[in-house]
């Protein structure tokens, strides 16, 4: 374990069944359809490579960028378009890659924007949720992992863009925040 992590909260290996399970009703779901999948980046890159090989149906996909939080681990609100998608989903059944949603200001956002791009259907895959920090009225249409409202890092989920590349989801020991 990464000594700065105090705490494993899920396991490599619950992550990994977590993502086959959700790869299968997918599959079940976007049959006969060929859905544009978009990862939000930086944090959902991870989920969003390992999800698609379990997407047993004809896609393609596309990376779009938006900045909320800086360092800090609280939303600022403001969020902004810093990498918009190569291609148009006008009459694509989107289906978007999240890595977690707090408040949800960030995905009612991109949401708003792909029906305003007419869109045919927009749908939400997020690996983890805290519910607890919603401030607008959103659901993920698929969900992972419910968490309690704790900071989380690893699995693509950095703090101060370190801990991406750890392969579980841990906590991080106080003193990391304060260093
Ligand atoms: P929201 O707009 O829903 O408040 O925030 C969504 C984004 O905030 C996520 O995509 C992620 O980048 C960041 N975020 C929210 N909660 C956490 C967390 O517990 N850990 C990390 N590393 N990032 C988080
Ligand atoms: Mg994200
Ligand atoms: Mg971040």
């Amino acid at each position: 374990m990464h000594n700065d992590i105090k705490e494993v909260l899920i396991s490599e290996e619950e992550i990994q069944q977590k993502i086959l399970e959700l790869g299968a009703t997918l599959s079940e779901d976007y049959k006969g359809r060929n859905p544009l999948v978009i990862c939000v980046l930086k944090g959902a890159f991870v989920f969003m490579a390992d999800l698609v090989k379990r997407i047993e149906v004809p896609l393609e996909i596309d990376f779009m960028a938006v900045s909320s939080y800086g360092a800090s681990t609280k939303s600022s609100g403001v969020v902004k378009i810093v990498k918009d998608l190569d291609v148009s989903v006008e009459d694509r059944d989107v289906l978007i890659v999240e890595d977690i949603i707090d408040s949800g200001l960030t995905l009612s956002y991109l949401i708003e924007i792909l029906h305003g791009r007419n869109a045919k259907s927009v749908r939400v895959v997020t690996l983890f949720d805290k519910p607890s920090g919603r401030t607008v009225n959103l659901e993920a249409d698929y969900t992972g992992f419910n968490i309690p409202d704790a900071f989380i890092v690893g699995y693509g989920l950095d703090y101060a863009e370190h801990y991406r590349n750890l392969p579980y989801i841990g906590i991080l020991k106080p003193e990391i925040y304060s260093s």
